[in-house]
């Protein structure tokens, strides 16, 4: 069973997917599911990451839903405020517009796009102060798993995190573990290995804050609708982060679901 006092999260990070008449038919295929077999929002916290260029519509799209689904940005810009950034999103902007949560230090834009350890403190610092809630991602790759570095890595970037967030803020944190070897790959942690780092997460956030117990740790990597209960069944994951299977209403569906049941 899951932790009882951490209300399950399942996020859909579409990336740079699909064209924008796919993810409205995307919307409608998901909302008729969930109006066919509901699931209780206090069972289950749902949202969606589109790209940054179809998050309005897509938010408004999500409004006549019968429970609340989140409009996630995939970024935002390492600068506060309004000015002369070409290209970029601030925090305010996103909160202006409605949004309130956003993902942070996904492996892809700290390998592709240089988002180091002062960036995404720049990032963080925005988003919080604005007051979005942020969906924080940490992970090993696959050299630093062979090598036996990959709870010293995830725990660095959670401290590297956490330098960050005044103690008044965890409330709008929730981590995202994501071993970087198993981010669209199809080859998922086994759900010991991946409980296993979730507890030791679990237990450096303890350590650093008080409201450790209540922080939503979400694994991500290669979740499908067929490993999402063994995944869901973990006591300290506490929800997932979908790529590829988000793409697909019945297989988000199906992971939603997973970790609502799993309460
Ligand atoms: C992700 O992009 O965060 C992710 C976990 O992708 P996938 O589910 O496709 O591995």
């Amino acid at each position: 069973m899951s932790n009882s006092t951490v209300i399950p999260w399942v996020v859909g990070n579409w990336k740079m997917n699909p064209m924008h008449a796919d993810a409205l038919k995307l919307v409608e295929e998901f909302k008729q599911l969930l109006q066919q077999n509901p699931i209780a929002t206090d069972a289950c916290y749902i949202g969606v990451a589109p790209t940054m260029l179809s998050l309005i519509n897509i938010q408004t799209q999500l409004k006549n839903t019968t429970r609340e689904i989140y409009t996630v940005a995939q970024d935002v810009s390492r600068v506060a405020g309004t000015g002369a950034y070409t290209g970029e999103v601030s925090a305010e902007l996103l909160k202006d517009s409605g949004i309130g949560y956003v993902l942070i230090g996904h492996s892809e834009r700290r390998e592709l796009f240089c988002d180091q350890v002062d960036i995404l403190k720049a990032k963080l610092k925005n988003a919080l102060n604005a007051g979005l809630t942020v969906i924080y991602c940490v992970g090993e790759s696959l050299e630093q798993r062979e090598q036996g570095l990959a709870e010293q890595v995830v725990l660095q970037q959670i401290c590297d995190m956490a330098a960050g967030v005044a103690a008044e803020q965890w409330q709008n944190i929730v981590i995202a573990y994501e071993p970087i070897w198993a981010i669209g790959t199809g080859k998922t942690a086994s759900a010991a290995d991946a409980q296993a780092m979730h507890a030791k997460i679990r237990e450096g956030l303890n350590q650093i804050t008080n409201l450790g117990s209540k922080i939503a740790i979400l694994y991500g990597g290669s979740v499908k609708a067929d490993n999402a209960v063994e995944l869901a069944a973990c006591p300290d994951i506490n929800g997932a982060l979908v790529g590829g299977a988000s793409l697909n209403a019945h297989s988000f569906y199906q992971i939603a679901n997973a970790f609502a049941q799993s309460k």
